[in-house]
């Protein structure tokens, strides 16, 4: 997955784009972020300013450090578990090998580390368009979410974590499909150590825009981007949605 966050404050906005995923990842969606961002008329300030500034700088791969010592915090939580479970298992409604149980080792190979949900509060997520917030279940909407791959490589979550904090991101505008993200987002900021800066971000869970047939934007689904829709889909309309959702 390919994802793109803005964020800024007195005017400055960065683009923030996460490759991690690198199965997933495609070229030619980095550059329709570029397109779509230029098309819209936003004026980023902060982060790539191309396809090969990225690779060169800005790549998630440059930061694997920083998520693994990240990682490595989490330890001492005692909520991290190694899971060698497959879906299939998983599909079946419990984990197998005892892995809740902490018999699995977490140096042993091909397991994933997972953050126990079972126990958790659940999460109020203040929110710039919603005043009572956003709550998540997370152990409903993202039971035992993933931190760390099988293959050993830190999942989405984490490292959102550790970029926010690294960048001092302090506003960040999402659609409402990632409130679980968010959620498990401030629980790893607690367990890391990073809960006070992360306390300092707003944000923004804005309605997801759809297509013609309703459905959300995706690529993995075939859209095409912004780009793609033709005439009905202009800057001034998006900012007028935007403006909507923020009451101006
Ligand atoms: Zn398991």
């Amino acid at each position: 997955m390919l994802n793109a966050a803005l964020a800024g404050e007195a005017g400055r906005i960065w683009l923030r784009i996460d490759d991690l995923d690198r199965a997933r990842f495609r070229e030619e969606y980095l550059e329709d972020i570029f397109r779509v961002v230029k098309l819209l008329g936003i004026k980023v300030t902060d982060g790539p300013s191309s396809p090969q500034d990225f690779h060169a700088r800005w790549s998630q791969e440059h930061r694997m450090k920083n998520y693994l010592s990240a990682l490595d915090q989490l330890r001492a939580s005692g909520l991290l578990f190694a899971c060698p479970c497959s879906r299939k298992e998983l599909a079946a409604g419990r984990h197998q090998h005892g892995c809740l149980q902490g018999k699995v080792s977490l140096e042993a190979e091909n397991v994933a580390w997972r953050i126990n949900t079972r126990d958790l509060e659940p999460v109020l997520i203040p929110d710039l368009i919603a005043p009572e917030g956003f709550t998540v279940d997370l152990h409903a909407a993202m039971p035992d979410f993933v931190v760390r791959k099988k293959d050993g490589r830190p999942s989405y979550q984490p490292a959102c974590v550790v970029d926010d904090v690294l960048f001092g991101i302090n506003t960040v505008g999402r659609g409402q499909d990632l409130l679980p993200s968010t959620a498990a987002q401030a629980i790893l900021s607690e367990m890391m150590g990073f809960g006070d800066l992360f306390q300092r971000i707003r944000f923004l869970h804005h309605p997801l825009i759809t297509g013609e047939d309703g459905d959300k934007l995706s690529k993995s689904a075939g859209a095409e981007g912004v780009s793609g829709l033709g005439p009905a889909f202009k800057p001034e309309v998006l900012r007028a949605t935007v403006n909507g959702w923020i009451g101006k």
